[in-house]
């Protein structure tokens, strides 16, 4: 048996039967090989460089076990040119070591895109809570011990990695971190955060189905039918975006009894038909429309699936909507369908939380520009590019997405330069892992 099929649980206590508490995983680029922090952790090593296919060379990946909790927390860096390795921080249950990695660098890979994307000045990372079997992960005593220690982590970083809410982390959460570390963001209003994100969200996603409707040549929104699934905190903002727009029609699914109540109310007599949903339903995807938004749930894009839909674009808010990502985006060009990544269109919730130690002023331009027209980052221009290059290039929306970002995550912090590779450099040169 491989370390990597080892639970995060029996990792972490393997961990400490060497007498440590930490671990890292450093990409030496002149060599090609990982440097790892202990020689008895070869094995995993060897799985990020020979192992997977979401291993891209990640500058790092550092791993600690809290020293009262017994949690396996990770810190995935991917690439710092542009900056810092910004991402949220994860509390979830994995089965094995492999599969807590795996995660880490998926997601560390994808805000390295979605940051570059929408022209912040961040690199891409991700942290993770290994949430263990049973686990009381509702308590507050719990929890305060955990995001505590995992703050206390990311400052023994030195800001390589600057974490934010995510998954299974709510406000609460990220007030206790915000306590114990400065590398974080998303913080709540109450100590000076930007609060919630959802508005703008909605907004990013609606300039997105502008871009794709452009692209196609298919006018504006005025007169189009609209399908979306879920009508949570970004969904019903986008129903009010797109009613604004003049759609002919939104029929948009949703599970809960009380918030369908709450929006027929408040959107009664527009063009908005509101159908009930149980959990795992995704009968709404094949609603004949012009554009679909699944603002519910991942992995909702999946050969189940595909065959279904009658939409000419799909453009909506939930992350990861492929369920494999090559696989379905291909699938999706073979149907004809315009596919935005989600990490394109629903941007706005990193870009409203991303610089908020810089203040605030009143209709930010700095959050404006994503919404217009002129500037080359903004979500239509970028949408209109990545669609303009999978076209001509023969590829699906979402290679084209990732090359259009992998090009940006090339250029450096224009003050900065790639200092952050510093920063893990010397944390490789001063021990880091004997440490805590
Ligand atoms: P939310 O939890 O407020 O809303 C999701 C809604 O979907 C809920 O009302 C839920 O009842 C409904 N739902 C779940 N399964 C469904 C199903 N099978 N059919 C119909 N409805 C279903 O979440 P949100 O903040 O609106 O975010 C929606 C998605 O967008 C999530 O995937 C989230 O990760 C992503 N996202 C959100 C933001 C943001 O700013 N909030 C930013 C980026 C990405």
């Amino acid at each position: 048996m491989s370390l990597v099929d080892l639970s995060p649980e029996a990792f972490a206590s393997h961990l400490l039967s060497l007498g440590q508490r930490r671990a890292y995983f450093v990409h030496d680029a002149s060599s090609g090989q990982i440097q790892c922090s202990h020689p008895e952790l070869a094995q995993v090593a060897d799985f990020l460089l020979a192992g997977n296919r979401d291993y891209r060379k990640h500058e790092g990946v550092f791993l600690a076990v809290g020293e009262r909790s017994g949690a396996l927390f990770g810190a995935f860096v991917d690439r710092s040119v542009r900056g810092q390795g910004q991402g949220g921080l994860r509390y979830w249950p994995y089965a094995s070591l492999a599969g807590f990695l795996r995660d880490g660098l998926r997601l560390a890979t994808g805000m390295t895109r979605k940051n570059a994307l929408a022209g912040l000045w961040w690199g891409g990372g991700k942290g993770l809570i290994a949430r263990a079997p049973g686990e009381a992960f509702r308590d507050p005593a719990r929890r305060a011990v955990l995001y505590g220690e995992y703050a206390a982590f990311v400052t023994s970083l030195r800001g390589c990695y600057i974490t934010a809410e995510d998954a299974g982390t709510g406000p609460d959460d990220m007030a206790t971190v915000h306590q114990h570390t400065r590398f974080v963001t998303c913080v709540p209003p109450a100590i000076g955060g930007s609060g919630n994100p959802s508005p703008a969200t909605a907004r990013g996603v609606v300039c997105a189905m502008e871009g794709a409707l452009a692209h196609l040549d298919l006018g504006t929104l005025a007169g189009k039918r609209v399908a979306m699934q879920g009508t949570g905190n970004v969904g019903a903002a986008m129903i009010g975006e797109l009613l604004q727009r003049g759609v002919a029609a939104i029929v948009a699914s949703e599970l809960s009894p009380e918030r369908r109540a709450q929006l027929a109310q408040q959107f009664a007599g527009a063009p908005l038909t509101l159908t009930a949903a149980e959990p795992g339903d995704n009968s709404v995807l094949a609603t004949p429309c012009d554009i679909l938004a699944p603002n519910a749930l991942g992995g909702i894009l999946n050969p189940d699936t595909i065959p279904t839909l009658q939409t000419r674009i799909v453009c909506g808010a939930a992350n990861n909507q492929l369920l494999d990502d090559e696989r379905d985006a291909a699938a999706l060009t073979a149907r004809g369908i315009v596919y935005v990544p989600d990490y394109l269109c629903n941007r706005m919730g990193i870009v409203n939380c991303a610089n908020e130690q810089y203040g605030y002023v009143p209709h930010d331009p700095a959050i404006e520009r994503h919404f217009g027209r002129e500037w080359d980052n903004s979500v239509y221009l970028i949408t209109r590019r990545a669609l303009e290059r999978a076209a001509s290039e023969g590829i699906t929306t979402a290679a084209a997405a990732n090359h259009l970002a992998d090009e940006l995550a090339r250029e450096p912090h224009p003050i900065w330069g790639h200092r952050t590779r510093a920063i893990i450099d010397g944390l490789v040169a001063d021990r880091w892992h004997l440490g805590g």
